[in-house]
């Protein structure tokens, strides 16, 4: 128990933390070639924040959220999705009062759910999320959708499929859903017990459910964008043109429909072939409703959300081989009297810059080189009674075993060329 993470959680080990690192450097130039800043909002907000913002009848809310009470009593629940942390910032800051859109994105940013953990479904699982906020053209749509698709392009991932949707507003999307009801209500028998609820509070929840009896039913139903005002249908005219322009292949998908609450319009969904089926990578959408929703003045956005894990998960995949930095530039090894100098050598290399270490474990100078192969390091910078008395160091390229002695003062330079 004591030594074994909980259920649904992974550890990122310093062996494989490198390729976060990559992924997220890559997430970061993405963003900041659009115009996107970072946001980090805390890992805990107030439970009501989801409740209304995520909505209530949804999965998440419903079955999903780390809900507690602290010690003052107050309802507390772990970010169960990257939205409405970014939106409550927003207002709370008064962010809409600067020239808008207002562009943001969080990165690596934890997200729990208590799910059944499986291949893929993590309890707890780290996202790269873009919001912009103000901007109620197509064309901002476009640029997430654009932004993820290249940016998972650029990293190897391939097979990607981009399925968009839209999901209308309050103004047309009623009228669906009553369509969807008379439709669902001949059919709720097939039904899960859960769709059998969300027919009467939500039914366009039902076109999403994962089971495979309420899918089939699904098939023959009555479709969203038959249903869209004029707004909205222009709308996603203008988004198509957009990823058109832009030769984005996409599939317009009637069951994408996100299972978060405060969607409207546009709706999309990364979606990738793997062995095991389908997988969604990222997914987003716009929220024209919810800055409001939540006690803010009436502000559209739109953004996605896109799981770390699942991009690995990928790249592993396709054996897309992410470059693995070396641990040190040099190691240096010494014969036990001239620690010191050693590590005075190793402090002056890392201040040229270098990554440098020595033993701290009082090997032999055998067991030293034998350890400094294992790190993969490319030189080895020894200290023996010669090199302490004539202030000098042997380099040796671990590769060619060419050695060389130069005076301490010289050793950074020289072996930045060995590097070379
Ligand atoms: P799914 O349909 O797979 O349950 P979702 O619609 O619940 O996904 P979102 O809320 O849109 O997912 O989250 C955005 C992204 O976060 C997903 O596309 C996926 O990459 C990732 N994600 C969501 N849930 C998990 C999880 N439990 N474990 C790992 N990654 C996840
Ligand atoms: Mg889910």
């Amino acid at each position: 128990m004591l030594t074994q993470a909980p259920r649904g959680t992974r550890d990122v080990l310093p062996t494989e933390s490198y390729r976060w690192q990559y992924l997220e450097a890559r997430m970061r130039t993405a963003a900041a070639e659009a115009g996107f800043r970072e946001v980090r909002t805390p890992v805990f907000e107030h439970t009501e924040l989801f409740a209304r913002g995520v909505g209530d009848t949804t999965d998440i809310v419903q079955k999903e959220m780390y809900t507690f009470k602290d010690k003052g009593d107050r309802s507390i629940t772990l970010k169960p999705e990257g939205t409405a942390g970014a939106v409550r910032a927003f207002l709370e800051s008064n962010l809409y009062a600067e020239p808008l859109p207002c562009k943001m994105y969080y990165l690596s940013a934890p997200i729990f759910r208590y799910e059944a953990p499986q291949a893929g479904r993590l309890r707890e699982h780290h996202q790269f999320g873009m919001e912009c906020f103000g901007a109620k053209d197509a064309t901002a749509d476009a640029e997430l959708i654009l932004l993820a698709y290249r940016l998972l392009s650029g990293l190897g991932v391939s097979n990607l499929s981009v399925n968009i949707n839209s999901i209308g507003c309050p103004n047309c999307r009623p009228k669906y859903n009553d369509a969807l009801r008379a439709y669902l209500r001949e059919h709720l028998d097939d039904l899960c017990e859960d769709c059998k609820n969300r027919y009467e509070r939500n039914p366009l929840r039902v076109l999403d459910c994962k089971q495979a009896k309420c899918q089939a039913v699904v098939v023959q139903a009555p479709i969203l964008l038959d249903y869209l005002c004029d707004e909205c249908r222009e709308h996603f005219v203008e988004l198509q043109s957009c990823l058109q322009a832009m030769n984005i292949p996409y599939q317009v998908n009637h069951k994408i429909v996100r299972g978060l609450d405060y969607y409207t319009k546009t709706v999309f969904e990364l979606i990738t072939k793997t062995e095991n089926g389908n997988l969604t990578v990222c997914g987003g959408g716009r929220y024209d409703h919810l800055v409001e929703q939540l006690g803010g003045p009436d502000i559209p956005a739109v953004g996605f959300g896109m799981g770390l894990e699942r991009v690995l998960v990928l790249l592993d995949g396709e054996g897309v081989v992410i470059p693995k930095p070396e641990l040190y530039d040099v190691f240096v090894t010494y014969m036990g009297e001239h620690r010191l100098d050693a590590f005075r050598l190793v402090q002056s290399l890392r201040e040229a810059g270098l990554k440098a270490d020595m033993d701290h474990c009082s090997r032999s100078l055998k067991a030293q080189f034998k350890y400094a192969n294992k790190t993969g390091s490319p030189v080895t910078a020894t200290i023996g009674d010669e090199e302490a008395a004539s202030g000098t160091v042997k380099l040796r390229n671990m590769t060619s075993r060419e050695e060389v002695t130069v005076p301490v003062a010289e050793a950074a330079e020289t072996i930045r060329n060995m590097l070379k």
